[in-house]
């Protein structure tokens, strides 16, 4: 193709979104936004579109539409502003797409990037939530629409990138033994336990290694991420739950791992910074300058790891029992948790009653098959008000 591709971002205003930017903006004779998201932030949408012109901008609702492209018409600028779920899965799946980066946090993502999904684009997944809500039914579209699908969840990247090309044959196939994703273990791996009910959205949100949007900071602190990204690796890999290993390692420098029955081991290494697993993803199977320097060994000087503890973090076994309950559990799972880290974030609830919210809607509400979008909808609203009765009880 010798025209640039055509890119959707999805969140474009998020930290992925931007780190997606700074990275397509490298390479102008490749790529060209196409289409570029925002929820809240809107002058920092307005300020990306006048950077990269796209051709369709997506806002929340009618008032911001009028004053986004009323700004937008008067420096001169063609981009369409469009409205909602709706425009949102108009630009995941345009014919005039090539790739689309879904980068939308939470379930609200789930919607748009199974249109991508469904339009069989190249989609590059950071929305995680969308692929544990909706894991049976994302795939299989996946495969009916002949969908090119890359992690860009670090760690996936790197299994994906310690992989033999012709993974899909099954793990036993191509001999992996195991998969072996690691986690910082986030800004309280050390904080004595009877401190954590105490620590506050600020320290949750101050993650030693990466910088990332409030929900996934939180979600890191509480090992959740790993938990949702334990159940990603299920999906993506065809991995059962008991072939995927969380290993703690603070340096955040190994991104994951894959073992061999030969005994050999492979990881993949650099810098923690997302731009490395986008610009992968973007030019896969090529590869592309990322503005990410070098590795230096020499200053990381050492590597260490430590196996979880989890009494300190619970959320990681109530992933791994959805994971292994499978059908609605994990949609629950996710339901349950997105309430939960809101209401961490407004302070309405301590940091370890994100997990006591989680294991109480996971233990009252029965797993049910998903077989149809509207039955993990319909699990992830049950899921929502068994939450938000927790908190109504507890009056928060
Ligand atoms: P963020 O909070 O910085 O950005 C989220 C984006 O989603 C913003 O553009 C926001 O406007 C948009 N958004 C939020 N709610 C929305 C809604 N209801 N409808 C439409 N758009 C909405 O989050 P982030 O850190 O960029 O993370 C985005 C996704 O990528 C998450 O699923 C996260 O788990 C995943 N991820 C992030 C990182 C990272 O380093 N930040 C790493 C791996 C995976
Ligand atoms: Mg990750």
């Amino acid at each position: 193709m010798n025209r640039p591709q055509r890119i959707t971002v999805l969140g474009a205003t998020g930290s992925i979104g931007l780190s997606t930017l700074d990275v397509i903006a490298r390479h102008p004779e490749r790529y060209q936004a196409f289409a570029l998201t925002g929820f809240t932030r809107l002058a920092e949408l307005e300020r990306l579109c006048l950077r990269h012109r796209p051709r369709f901008a997506v806002v929340p609702d009618a008032g911001a539409a009028r004053q986004l492209q009323a700004a937008l018409s008067a420096a001169g600028l063609p981009t369409r502003v469009l409205v909602g779920e709706q425009g949102l899965c108009e630009v995941a799946g345009h014919p005039d797409v090539d790739a689309v980066m879904a980068a939308i946090v939470g379930a609200a993502g789930l919607k748009p990037t199974l249109a991508a999904v469904e339009a069989g684009k190249r989609v590059l997944l950071a929305n995680k939530e969308a692929l544990v809500m909706s894991g049976a039914l994302f795939m299989q579209a996946v495969r009916r629409s002949g969908a090119v699908l890359l992690p860009i969840d670090s760690e996936h990247n790197a299994i994906f990138q310690c992989l033999p090309q012709d993974y899909v044959r099954g793990l036993g196939a191509v001999g992996v033994r195991r998969i072996l994703l690691t986690a910082s273990g986030g800004p309280f791996r050390e904080t004595p336990l009877e401190r954590l009910p105490d620590v506050s959205p600020e320290q949750a949100c101050a993650h030693p290694n990466w910088s990332m949007g409030r929900k996934i900071s939180v979600d890191s602190a509480s090992m959740m991420n790993k938990g949702l990204e334990l159940i990603e690796a299920c999906w993506l890999f065809d991995a059962r739950p008991a072939q995927v290993e969380v290993v703690i390692h603070p340096q955040s420098v190994i991104h994951s791992l894959v073992d061999y029955v030969d005994g050999s081991v492979l990881a993949q290494l650099g810098n923690p910074d997302m731009r490395t697993p986008i610009a992968y993803a973007l030019a896969w199977p090529e590869r592309i300058d990322s503005g990410v320097s070098a590795l230096d060994l020499f200053s990381v000087a050492r590597l260490d790891f430590q196996a979880p503890d989890e009494q300190r973090f619970p959320c990681l076994r109530l992933a791994r029992q959805a994971a292994e309950e499978g059908g609605s559990a994990p949609a629950m799972l996710n339901a349950a948790n997105e309430v939960a880290v809101a209401a961490f974030l407004e302070r309405r609830i301590r940091f370890t009653e994100i997990a006591s919210i989680i294991d109480e809607v996971l233990n009252r509400e029965v797993s049910a098959a998903v077989e149809t979008l509207d039955s993990v909808l319909e699990a992830d609203r049950r899921a929502r008000e068994a939450a938000c009765r927790w908190l109504a009880r507890a009056g928060r």
